[in-house]
């Protein structure tokens, strides 16, 4: 029994048979635990098995292999009913009969729970949510936002230890959704609920989580917090998918005890010994994000030993507002992007198309990949 955890997966994976053609893998291999408490996101694309992985923690599915504990408890022989979680999905599925109230109480009247225990719940629950003003409302007399207010404080009536998401603000619209990102998050720090959130969305996976689960292909690649996730991919994938990041082939030319020497992009880079044994003649792949970069005669300060340049020519310069962007052709055919703040580089003028450029960062924004 481990107590400390509130959702363990150990090497579950789920096949869907197909009927006449090949089955297909959902997920494979995975090994997940989640704390009590914490706000967990599976992030990835479409198809890569993140809502699977929330079915077979709900208990809408069974796992072909692996195993399933919620607090300690294998789940193996639970049905989906008795588990301690509650389940929010993008189209809220409120019923359109009942006012607000009765909506959010639905699942205590079915338990028969006696009715001023449930009028005490209930107005709780969408006091939680910001909706109490709102209990007599019928479904269509409210913005999608607060219908899926409505459907979060149903989820949470029954106090589950665990609340799955899947992609509960994929109906709102930009501005909404970043609004109820933030209430969102502000509201599970205060109930101490364990939230187990699906989307596809890295910018919403950044501002809310605890920690990141980065799948691809139906595994997990990479389980980290925001900052490890943006700031130290493991994988050409996890660093392509989450914001944008500057690829670059590579050779190892040397490697020591203290660093080592990377031949990309017509140069010689030297990095510090990081995270891999590398081995002469091994091919890498170097991932620089475009805010990394600078042009080099702004940034000539900092210890040489530490700078990385590489030579290439403006191919493209559009201005945004708060940042310019760049394209910069290098002479290996690859081609760097650049972000700058315009209040950064403002002393200076700024590169227009054509211009021969150094490029400069250091050598702790490169990464190196082995894939
Ligand atoms: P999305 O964001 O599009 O919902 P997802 O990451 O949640 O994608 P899943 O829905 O978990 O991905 O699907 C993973 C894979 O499993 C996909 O190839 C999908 O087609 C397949 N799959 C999911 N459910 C079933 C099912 N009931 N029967 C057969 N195949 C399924």
């Amino acid at each position: 029994m481990t107590m400390e955890f509130a959702v363990e997966l150990r090497g579950i994976a789920k096949r869907f048979a197909k009927v006449g053609t090949v089955e297909i893998n959902a997920v494979r291999d995975i090994d997940l635990s989640i704390g009590c408490g914490e706000f967990f996101t599976l992030l990835g694309p479409s198809g890569c098995g993140k809502t699977t992985t929330l079915r077979l923690v709900a208990g809408f599915e069974q796992p072909t292999a692996g195993e399933l504990r919620i607090q300690g408890r294998s789940m193996v022989a639970v049905p989906a009913h008795l588990r301690p979680v509650n389940t929010v999905f993008q189209s809220y599925a409120l019923f359109p009969h009942l006012t607000v109230e009765d909506n959010v109480g639905f699942g205590l009247a079915v338990k028969r729970v006696p009715r001023r225990e449930r009028a005490e719940r209930v107005r709780e629950a969408l006091a939680l949510v910001r909706m109490d003003g709102r209990a007599g409302r019928k479904p269509s007399e409210l913005s999608g936002g607060q219908q899926q207010r409505v459907a979060l404080a149903r989820a949470l009536v029954n106090r589950p230890a665990v609340l799955l998401l899947d992609e509960p603000f994929g109906a709102l619209d930009l501005k909404l959704r970043r609004e109820m990102q933030i209430e969102l998050k502000q509201m599970q720090r205060r109930l101490g609920i364990t939230f187990v959130f699906v989307t596809h969305d890295q910018e919403e996976a950044l501002t809310m989580s605890d920690r990141i689960a980065v799948m691809h292909d139906g595994r997990v690649l990479q389980v980290d917090g925001p900052v490890g996730i943006y700031e130290r991919p493991t994988s050409r994938f996890s660093a392509g998918f989450i914001g944008e990041m500057n690829f670059l082939a590579a050779t190892v030319a040397e490697a020591g005890p203290d660093g080592v020497a990377l031949k990309a992009a017509h140069t010689t880079i030297r990095l510090p010994r990081g995270d891999h044994a590398l081995a002469p003649g091994q091919a890498v792949t170097l991932a620089i994000r475009p805010e990394a970069l600078a042009f080099a005669d702004a940034t000539e300060d900092g210890p040489a030993e530490e700078r990385v340049r590489i030579e290439g020519r403006v191919r493209d310069a559009i201005y945004i507002g708060t940042d310019r962007r760049y394209a910069v052709d290098l002479a290996s055919g690859e081609t760097m992007h650049v972000r700058q703040q315009n209040s950064a580089a403002r002393h200076r003028r700024a590169p227009v198309v054509g211009d021969a450029a150094t490029l400069f960062t250091c050598a702790g924004a490169v990464r190196v990949l082995l894939d």
